[in-house]
């Protein structure tokens, strides 16, 4: 039994298999546990290229909760949980909650469940921006009012947040970590792993690569008329692999002590429009990206982005990649995607 393993639930989707090369790197060994709902498994063959090992997996639901105590009897030294398993699309989670709330909510709670079981002390969990909502003053600390959610998505994250204070104060014996991310865009610059979008992408970096690709014919910027300097939306873009690196800052950091729950911003602290990040990706990779101006977005707020300063301060983590190798990260690993097909 490894003295350094950390489980990691989603570890084989976008920011878990980026995070499960860091965390190998700093020396950890990980089991990933995965119901490939949104991955695939051959990211064990890219986690494997890149580090020269193969961490450990198991196909499983995290609302198993028979399935998860077998697996956690075994694993029970394991020093901590990064937990990341969970469905992500806003819109689907508007037309289907039940879903949502099945399989984010009760995959936590089991997760804590079996946390409380076994002993093991450590958890970091996936929260999001979206908990602020619009905020009233930017940037936004930790500190800032979170808003109610516009989708069952997003009262996964705030519902999340909240499940695991109760359970640490009812639980001393956990702490918990809760990562705010902003929005993480790039993929590994090896190119042997990225984000595999399902179908036609929600997210704007996917969707700005396939149109570089040539798979759609132009980017619908939801529109323009927003109270920004350029009037499109604002948001925080920050590199994939310095999100992954923040994970491990996270868990050494509850590793040497402490009680309760964390609460960090991840993001670089400036704030980019639609258009800006269009431009910023034809100047990283020359491609052209024909666009229009659609209408807005329903639920889209109009400008966020991260004070990051409690996670520089107390983890000892900065976003440091800059936004072109970011932006030519992203368009590597797309030309690998569309060579794939
Ligand atoms: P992803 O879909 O690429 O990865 C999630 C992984 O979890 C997938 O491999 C999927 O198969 C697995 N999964 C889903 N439900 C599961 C279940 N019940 N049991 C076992 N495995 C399950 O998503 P991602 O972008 O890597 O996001 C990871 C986490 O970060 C999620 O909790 C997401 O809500 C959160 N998050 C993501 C973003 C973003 O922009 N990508 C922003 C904020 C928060
Ligand atoms: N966006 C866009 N066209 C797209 C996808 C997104 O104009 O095809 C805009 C969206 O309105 C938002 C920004 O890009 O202002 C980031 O959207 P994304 O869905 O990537 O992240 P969000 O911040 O909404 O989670």
């Amino acid at each position: 039994m490894n003295q350094k393993e950390v489980i990691v639930t989603g570890g084989m989707g976008y920011i878990g298999s980026h995070t499960t090369v860091a965390l190998q790197n700093a020396g950890y060994s990980v089991f990933i546990l995965d119901n490939l709902s949104n991955s695939d498994i051959g990211v064990l063959d890219g986690i494997y290229r890149i580090t020269g090992v193969r961490p450990g997996f198991k196909k499983l639901d995290c609302t198993d909760i028979s399935g998860m105590r077998r697996v956690f009897e075994k694993h029970y030294n394991a020093v901590g949980v990064i937990h990341f398993a969970a469905h992500k699309a806003v819109g689907e989670s508007v037309s289907n909650p039940l879903m949502y709330y099945r399989n984010n909510l009760n995959g936590l709670i089991n997760v804590l469940d079996m946390m409380g079981t076994f002993d093991i002390p450590n958890l970091v969990f996936s929260s999001s921006a979206t908990v602020y909502g619009q905020p009233d003053s930017l940037p936004v600390t930790e500190d800032t009012p979170l808003k109610p959610a516009t989708s069952a998505y997003g009262q996964t994250k705030v519902m999340g947040e909240n499940i695991i204070a109760d359970a640490v104060r009812a639980n001393p014996g956990i702490r918990a970590t809760l990562l705010r991310y902003f929005n993480p865009i790039g993929a590994h610059p090896s190119g042997q792993i990225g984000e595999r979008p399902n179908g036609v992408p929600n997210n704007l970096m996917p969707y700005i690569c396939q149109v570089a690709a040539g798979q759609r014919e132009y980017l619908n910027i939801f529109g323009n008329d927003y109270d920004t300097p350029d009037g499109y939306c604002v948001r925080d873009y920050l590199d994939i692999n310095d999100l992954a690196d923040a994970h491990v800052a996270a868990m050494r950091h509850l590793q040497s002590g402490g009680s309760g729950v964390n609460v960090y911003n991840l993001g670089t602290g400036r704030g980019q429009s639609v258009m800006q990040l269009v431009d910023a990706f034809q100047r990283a990779t020359g491609v052209n990206i024909p666009y229009k101006i659609t209408s807005r977005r329903a639920g889209d707020v109009s400008s966020i982005y991260a004070n990051a300063d409690r996670a520089a301060r107390e983890l000892n983590w900065r976003a440091v990649v800059p936004l072109h190798e970011t932006l030519a990260s992203a368009w590597r690993w797309q030309k690998k995607l569309a060579k794939s097909k």
